[in-house]
């Protein structure tokens, strides 16, 4: 096992301190260690200052090893109400430069703060703290900027120089941070000869920067430096990581990367790249869309909704986007160069693209390139979003909601079988006007929903809007795809039609699941799902991008070995990790509950026809609720035992 130096820095009383941690293999063992038994946050308030955004790198970090420098977050999730953990690509070949494995925001400021990080000439860690004044003026506006991308203008101008020596990071949050439960973490790679913006990113799911900001009052952090003293020196130089993988994979390293992420680079089957260019091609009409009504389509309507994403999504995208050649890393050397950014260097990837297009009657790219675009410049989790504008679009459509209660002046087009790609611009800017009013506060109702999450939203409407529910025979639950966590705790699912999206696990909302397109028996699946969910817990723990999955996996004990000389089961660790994940959603009122929608249970059952599962097929169509019921519960009882742990 490892021992790591972790820099804990207090905003409340701006001191700061070293500790040494033993035995963990990376930053997520950490999180969770800190979180369980330290800091005890499951007893507090989401938004309480004990709820300590950690943060830190892998073990792998260095630059030798493509795909090893994913900065993770942990924190307990103002969506969940669980313990969560998001990653953010390539910024850990910034902060490696600190000194420190791993950074602790602990306290609360006063007033928004920017922390800095870097190592000082030296190699001791400096952090200084500058207050942010007015930050509602920047996000209104700064250098013609708005939201997250005009805070991160204005450290530009102002802190230029530090960002330049140190080679620093920006990591930031938008207003949707301060506002609602499902703010993300901004983080642009910047050219630090011309100061411009090559690619933006993101680590957004399950709320980390509304802990940031609401839990801290840090609106960003800046982090970079020179000290490398904690690498291993065989980490630092490509060639000899490249000879240390060869070995092991007894062929060439390369070769095996450029075989294993064609789907995220340039595929030539499909030919195009990056997951918004692939996935369309291997999922094909089998993706959500009109609020994830895709199955109980007919296959004529599907046929016919594909061929409008083929024409007016996929292609535009491929003209515009593929064939410009502007591809990046997400900031750390990388062969595989995934991040297809278009002219104003805002990258593409298919499931905000999808949450904020398909799923919400909007085909044209640039329409939804206009609302992805203004998610991201309030620093909304573009997925979380999605699926909420979904349920809202599916309300105004059937009179649940008025569109005043939003502050619209109309509905969307959200019939698919009446539906013409001409209805895009018109659904777009519905889409745009409820983001503004959320953001703004605007409409009591997406107040509720911003600041509460959704599924405490559903109630209330539920509660409120009685007799409108009876009148249209189905409570605000019934159209929402969301899955229940405690008593107030959810999250709403990746944009895959499977199971596993939904399926009661520890930590959903990312892949530590399956979520291929098929339909199992319960315990069949969820030894599939947990197999799946440990071998993610083991990738982001280890700091890797998953897009490497596909040879790092089988690998990962042997680069523990060979790098560290740590002989370690990595599986039996993520397994004895994941029941501490388990234990404290437990103690945080956040295990898996029953679904509560029905159009979640209709989903099941599509899903179970669809994919050719004969009996579950049979059994939903004779008791969908009693066939969803059996099929939770088995699942969960198999999780149960073969973990050793109470699961619900
Ligand atoms: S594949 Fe993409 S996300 Fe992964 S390391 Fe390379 S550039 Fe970054």
């Amino acid at each position: 096992m490892l021992r790591v130096k972790v820099l804990h820095v207090n905003v409340s009383t701006c001191k700061y301190e070293v500790k040494e941690y033993g035995n963990v293999l990376g930053p997520l063992d950490l999180g969770i260690e800190l979180h369980l038994n330290y800091y005890k946050s499951y007893g507090y308030e989401v938004f309480n200052p004990n709820n300590v955004v950690v943060l830190g790198k892998g073990p792998f970090v260095g630059g030798g090893l493509f795909g090893a420098h994913r900065l993770v977050f942990v924190f307990r999730s103002p969506v969940t109400k669980g313990l969560y953990a998001s990653t953010l690509g390539g910024a850990a070949y910034a902060f490696m430069g600190v000194g420190v494995d791993a950074l602790v925001i602990e306290g609360k400021s006063e007033h928004p703060l920017i922390i800095f990080l870097r190592s000082s000439n030296d190699g001791e860690i400096s952090v200084r703290f500058e207050v942010v004044d007015k930050i509602h003026d920047i996000y209104h506006n700064y250098d013609g900027f708005k939201g997250v991308r005009a805070l991160v203008r204005y450290i530009l101008s102002n802190y230029w120089n530090f960002i330049k020596d140190a080679k620093a990071r920006i990591a930031a949050v938008g207003p949707a941070s301060f506002n609602s439960v499902f703010g993300a973490i901004y983080s642009p790679v910047i050219d630090y000869v011309t100061r411009k913006i090559l690619v933006e990113d993101w680590a957004a799911r399950g709320g980390p920067g509304s802990v940031l900001a609401q839990a801290h009052n840090v609106a960003a952090i800046v982090f970079g430096g020179d000290n490398y003293k904690l690498i291993p020196k065989i980490l630092r130089r490509f060639d000899s990581v490249s000879g240390i993988v060869t070995a092991i994979l007894g062929e060439s390293y390369v070769k095996k990367v450029i075989e294993t992420t064609s789907k995220y680079s340039y595929d030539l089957d499909v030919r195009s790249g990056g997951t918004f260019g692939s996935n369309y091609k291997i999922y094909k009409e089998k993706v959500p869309y009109f609020n994830w009504r895709t199955l109980e389509l007919s296959s004529n309507l599907r046929r016919k909704i594909y061929d409008i994403i083929i024409n007016y999504l996929w292609k535009p995208f491929n003209e515009k986007v593929i064939s410009s050649g502007i591809w990046h890393t997400c900031g750390e050397p990388c062969i595989v160069k995934c991040k297809k950014v278009d002219e104003r260097g805002r990258k593409i990837d298919y499931e905000p693209y999808n949450g904020l297009g398909p799923q919400l009657g909007i085909f044209n790219f640039d329409d939804v390139s206009d609302v992805v675009d203004l998610a991201d410049t309030y620093g909304y989790d573009a997925i979380e979003l999605g699926n909420i504008l979904a349920f809202l679009f599916e309300a105004l459509s059937k009179n649940l909601l008025r569109p005043d209660e939003l502050g619209l002046d109309g509905k969307p087009h959200y019939d698919p079988e009446t539906y013409n790609p001409k209805y895009s611009s018109r659904n777009a800017l519905v889409a745009i006007k409820i983001i503004e009013n959320m953001t703004l506060g605007k409409s009591d109702t997406l107040k509720v929903i911003a600041r509460e999450g959704l599924r405490t939203a559903l109630k209330k409407l539920s509660k409120s809007l009685e007799e409108r529910t009876k009148k249209v025979g189905l409570k605000f639950e019934d159209i929402a795809v969301y899955v229940p966590y405690g008593d107030y705790g959810y999250i709403t699912p990746n944009y895959y039609i499977s199971p596993g999206v939904l399926a009661p696990l520890a930590v959903l909302g990312r892949y530590w699941t399956l979520y291929s397109l098929a339909f199992m028996d319960p315990e069949e699946y969820a030894a599939a799902a947990l197999d799946r969910a440990l071998k993610e817990y083991l990738l982001d723990n280890a700091g890797l991008c998953r897009f490497y999955r596909r040879w790092v996996e089988k690998h990962l004990q042997d680069l523990y070995k060979i790098v560290y000389g740590v002989e370690v089961d990595l599986m039996k660790h993520a397994k004895e990790y994941y029941k501490k994940v388990i234990k404290y959603q437990a103690k945080s009122n956040a295990l898996p509950r029953f679904w509560e929608s029905t159009k979640v249970i209709k989903l099941l059952e599509s899903m179970a026809c669809e994919y050719g599962s004969k009996e579950w097929c049979e059994k939903f169509k004779k008791s969908p609720k009693d066939a969803a019921l059996e099929w939770w519960s088995r699942f969960v009882r198999y999780l149960s035992s073969n973990l050793g742990v109470k699961f619900t």
